[in-house]
């Protein structure tokens, strides 16, 4: 870090203290050069999460959107909005991980469609049926059929571990 007073790049840190949020680090460093004191602080990057929608409109990452679809899609079904919360935290923290600033809305709805595959059959199809806008009866019903294909598969799965 270059000094304020001298511009000299070598310099140490003589006291490092996190602030109580946990959320910065602020730093008192010594120039090398001139002696001088001054301060640096160090926080997370937070980069906005930027989503790119079907039509290419980006729209910044909203949460509570996010959660608001998925409860909408779970309404009268027995999924506990721990585990909408847990999938919601997953879903965010999958997203950050990416690393990206920009994300397709498209892998937005995967997630949420794989997290809610196995939380709840119907509230899966439920959010499928609104996420991919179905256009007629026959785009349902595929839908339906590789749903009740992987269900079938994942009990024929599970006799076998029976056995
Ligand atoms: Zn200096």
């Amino acid at each position: 870090m270059r000094c304020a007073y001298c511009g000299c790049v070598q310099s140490r840190v003589v006291d490092s203290r996190q602030n109580e949020e946990g959320t910065s680090i602020r730093r008192r460093r010594e120039c090398e050069n001139c002696g001088r004191r001054f301060t640096t602080y160090e926080r997370v990057e937070l980069v906005p999460l930027m989503i790119v929608k079907k039509d290419q409109t980006r729209e910044a990452f909203d949460v509570e959107k996010l959660r608001s679809s998925i409860v909408k899609s779970c309404e009268k079904r027995t999924v506990s909005l721990g585990k909408i919360d847990a999938l919601v935290r997953e879903i965010e923290q999958k997203l950050n991980s990416m690393g990206e600033s920009e994300i397709p809305s498209k892998v937005v709805g995967e997630l949420v469609m794989d997290g809610l595959k196995t939380l709840d059959e119907v509230a899966y199809v439920r959010f499928a049926s609104v996420y991919r806008q179905f256009r007629d009866i026959q785009t349902f019903r595929d839908e339906l059929n590789k749903l009740l294909a992987d269900f079938d598969k994942g009990t024929a799965d599970g006799n076998d571990a029976a056995r």
